[in-house]
């Protein structure tokens, strides 16, 4: 299968979900789902803002209750990306939801009765529904003939899709998650061939933050990097902050951000004569806020530093001049597009950096 076969991200639909798109080309957007009682507003909209401060762009919540749907007018009011209700079994949440100003839910149509009347609902108020097929909701006669399986997600996912169709809903994103990521590519890469409704990546039940990011970096990495893939989730045992982080990375390393301070940096070696590690962990910290396209390099010596990151905008290097027994209180030198500017006397490396980013995120 070649990436000609996949209806790519710039080919799906259109979906508007408050004030943001997905699918139709739209920026690919990052999404992060609460874990605080949503009929708890106050601690709620504490973690959405939170959330929006690291970069998230729409966010979710669980309405495992009236009491919940009934918050999220309230929520909504007091935050500033799109909110999607989350809900299981329980038609009547869902309208409640809607009519509570959720701008989008998500729902396993398999678990839903009613289906009717909530696409009817969602089709009143303009809301779009993520048809969200995992692999432990793959209908039993779908699971006896192909198992738990891509074929067998895609299928419930079309299955799904029929219902909503039926009941004149054509307002759908879609998702399909396993916990296997070779299983979750290889359904994404199956649906992208088959339907242009845009789609919401991501690995189901990924695991803690190391595990988990790496899976998905791999699974929806690979997926973005086919061109496949309008929005996604990173799902992490952790704080949802996490999520967000990570997403940004993944983003990031596909080629799909922009507006952000690449911090670039060498594994270091005998060589190196600047405390890389460090350096390159606070110019990241204190770069993470800054929407400016920069990259910058921290490489460990003069040796090949510069050349080696002659395409970043601005670095630092070690100078050559090995200090003490730590090796790293050498002197730095500043370059630009790998050009030497100066010498910077090594506990000066990151205040200097630093304003010298600062001086070229200001003339702009
Ligand atoms: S840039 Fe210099 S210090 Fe860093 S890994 Fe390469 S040779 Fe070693």
């Amino acid at each position: 299968m070649t990436a000609e076969n996949y209806i790519t991200r710039d080919k799906t639909k259109s979906v508007s979900v408050g004030n943001s798109k997905i699918g139709g080309g739209a920026k690919v957007s990052i999404q992060s789902m609460t874990n605080t009682r949503t009929s708890d507003v106050f601690a709620t909209v504490e973690q959405i803002l939170q959330l929006e401060s690291f970069g998230c762009d729409i966010i979710r919540v669980a309405v495992p209750d009236v009491e919940s749907a009934k918050a999220l007018a309230d929520i909504k009011q007091k935050i500033h990306i799109p909110l999607v209700a989350d809900i299981h079994f329980d038609y009547k949440l869902a309208l409640e939801a809607i009519h509570n100003g959720a701008d989008k839910i998500r729902i396993n149509p398999g678990n839903i009765t009613n289906i009717k009347e909530v696409a009817a609902c969602a089709n009143a108020f303009k809301v779009p529904i993520r048809v969200g097929v995992n692999s432990g909701s793959v209908p039993n006669d779908i699971k006896a003939s192909l198992g738990v399986t891509p074929h067998a997600l895609v299928m419930s996912a079309k299955r799904y899709i029929k219902m909503l169709n039926d009941n004149d809903f054509d307002n759908i994103v879609v998702s399909l998650k396993s916990s296997n990521v070779i299983d979750t590519i290889a359904s994404y890469r199956l649906i992208s061939q088959n339907i242009d409704y845009p789609l919401h990546l991501g690995v189901t039940e990924a695991g803690t933050t190391l595990s988990g990011s790496i899976k998905s970096a791999v699974g929806i990495g690979s997926l973005l990097a086919d061109g496949i893939g309008d929005t996604f989730r990173v799902t992490l045992t952790a704080d949802p902050v996490e999520e967000v982080k990570i997403a940004k990375e993944i983003l990031a390393a596909c080629g799909l951000r922009d507006n952000y301070v690449e911090v670039i940096a060498c594994p270091t070696c005998a060589r190196t004569s600047i405390d890389v590690i460090e350096i390159a962990n606070r110019i990241s910290e204190l770069t993470k806020d800054i929407h400016f396209p920069l990259t910058v390099a921290i490489m460990g010596c003069a040796v090949n530093g510069p050349g080696e990151a002659s395409h970043a905008d601005i670095g630092v290097s070690g100078a050559g001049d090995v200090g003490d027994s730590n090796g790293f209180d050498g002197n730095g030198v500043l370059f630009k597009k790998g050009k030497v500017i100066k010498t910077i006397p090594q506990d000066q490396i990151i205040s200097v950096l630093m304003e010298e980013i600062n001086d070229i995120v200001n003339a702009g």
